[in-house]
């Protein structure tokens, strides 16, 4: 329940943080929740899989322990490529000087200053003159001058350290690895006995990428996960509408895109990113680096706390952590930060609302059985409504309300499904609740409404609060319109 004091509770912005040799203990967990964590990123790049499997259950019985209700996401490695070993070991630093030739070849023996092994023939033959190949979070950029059978000679134009199995990109060469990779595959045979919430798929190119993990995992299991696209590629910016329309969830993974993009198009690229999604009524995630200075030093840098800000402002439902806290030295810390951030700007959003009128402009695209979603972003413009309540056991209503993000309200979503309850907690706003009304009226679900915005602390007598009622409830059950629901305002 609401306590005022608590910032993590307070907040509608959802936090992230990826759980590691920091976070993995029901201690360090709890600590996070309470602070106001709303999900964790399980990142199967590194670590075992019964290390994730032991952090999965850590998180799930921590959160039912304190009775919070936190959701899992799994995030996949998808296509990242990695050089070859160096002779000198894998801690040996060789430094290249500009402008040098520089070999990356099929050869596995181990490389030196003047060649490296490139253990992917996929890559090798897809890149071509004039590409650029950038090492080790693109500190190193090499640019292909020739190319013959198995190998490519480049020089190198920036940087000068690598050292055995750095990461490369290749920004403008479209992969034709097949999706899923096979280490994903086996992952997700792994993750299909999990239960995760999210499954997120790494540097998708197009749609079917979506598609084809989706069917992947579904072929392994019946429990209704969801597919976050992580945005990380420029060919997948060309494609984010469609990749958007396939996708359930949106993550702008800054990390991987400010190498793969011109740094200075980041901005307004993650800026494009969030208001598709959001014009697309799904949820977005803003990643990486939000606190990296966090990970050795208790307070951040002024920047980064602009930058929280301004992903806010821009209306992500999601902000996330990374190495911050999975190794970082004060991961409580960093959410309690993103919490009270969250707070003050969410505080300033809603005074500036409610100078702004509502647009009926989007009707134009949307079918009339998911308009209901934009009259109650409307009808919450009224100053007297102070809360929503959403009885939405499959979640399909709750998340069209919540996608609108009506005036920054509270959104209480009540299901009887725990994983609804946890998937539905990512959306900006929504208190998820798991209760059970197979068979109670409207009349007793309207006296539920009350009450449970009352528990919460949303309101005072003569408040407003707007309940939605999804149509699988018993006395308002139809075959039509799953996603409509039944729309009532209430007085407290
Ligand atoms: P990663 O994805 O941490 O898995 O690389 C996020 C990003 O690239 O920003
Ligand atoms: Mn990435």
């Amino acid at each position: 329940m609401l306590n005022s004091k608590n910032h993590g509770e307070i907040k509608n912005t959802k936090i992230i943080a990826t759980i590691g040799p920091a976070t993995r203990t029901t201690e360090a967990l709890e600590k996070l929740m309470i602070a106001g964590l709303n999900m964790t990123r399980h990142n199967f790049s590194h670590d075992e899989l019964e290390t994730h499997k032991t952090n999965i259950e850590t998180v799930r019985a921590t959160a039912s322990r304190i009775n919070k209700i936190v959701g899992v996401m799994c995030d996949l490695q998808g296509p990242k490529h990695r050089i070859g070993d160096f002779e000198k070991g894998s801690e040996y630093v060789y430094k290249l000087e500009l402008g040098q030739d520089f070999t990356l070849d099929n050869n596995p023996q181990l490389g030196d200053e003047t060649r490296v092994y490139l253990p992917h023939p996929d890559v090798l033959e897809s890149l071509k003159v004039g590409d650029s190949i950038l090492v080790n979070d693109g500190k190193v950029e090499l640019k292909v001058k020739e190319k013959s059978k198995g190998k490519v000679i480049t020089t190198v134009i920036r940087g000068k350290e690598v050292w055995s199995k750095r990461a490369f990109n290749i920004p403008n060469t479209v992969l034709n690895t097949e999706m899923p990779t096979e280490k994903d595959k086996k992952d997700l045979d792994f993750i299909a006995k999990l239960n995760p919430d999210y499954i997120a798929v790494s540097f998708v190119q197009t749609p079917s990428d979506i598609k084809a993990y989706r069917d992947y995992l579904s072929s392994k299991t019946d429990h209704p996960f969801k597919v976050i696209a992580k945005i990380e590629k420029p060919i997948a910016v060309q494609n984010l509408k469609a990749i958007i329309d396939e996708a359930d969830a949106i993550m702008v993974a800054r990390g991987d895109l400010g190498v793969e993009m011109p740094l200075e198009d980041l901005p307004a690229t993650t800026l494009k990113i969030i208001k598709m999604s959001r014009s697309q009524f799904k949820p977005v995630i803003v990643a990486t680096q939000m606190l990296e200075s966090m990970i050795d030093n208790a307070f951040p840098f002024r920047s980064e706390i602009s930058d929280i800000g301004s992903a806010i402002y821009n209306d992500t439902d999601a902000i996330m952590l990374s190495a911050e806290s999975s190794i970082g030295k004060y991961p409580t810390e960093c959410v309690e930060i993103m919490s009270k951030i969250a707070v003050n700007v969410e505080n300033d959003i809603r005074y500036y609302r409610h100078k702004r009128s509502v647009s009926v402009s989007e009707f134009g695209e949307i079918s009339p059985d998911r308009a209901f979603g934009s009259i109650t972003k409307m009808i919450s413009q009224h100053p007297e409504i102070k809360a929503i309540v959403s009885f939405s056991n499959e979640g399909q209503s709750a998340s069209q309300i919540a996608s609108r993000r009506p005036s920054e309200l509270k959104i209480i979503v009540v299901s009887d499904s725990q994983t609804v309850s946890q998937q539905l907690g990512l959306f900006r706003g929504v208190i998820p609740v798991v209760e059970t009304y197979a068979n109670r009226n409207v009349s007793t679900l309207l006296g539920r409404a009350k009450d449970l915005a009352l528990e919460n602390g949303l309101v005072h007598t003569g408040d407003w609060i707007l309940v939605s009622i999804g149509m699988g409830f018993e006395g308002v059950k139809t075959e039509q319109h799953k996603a409509s629901s039944l729309i009532t305002l209430l007085q407290i």
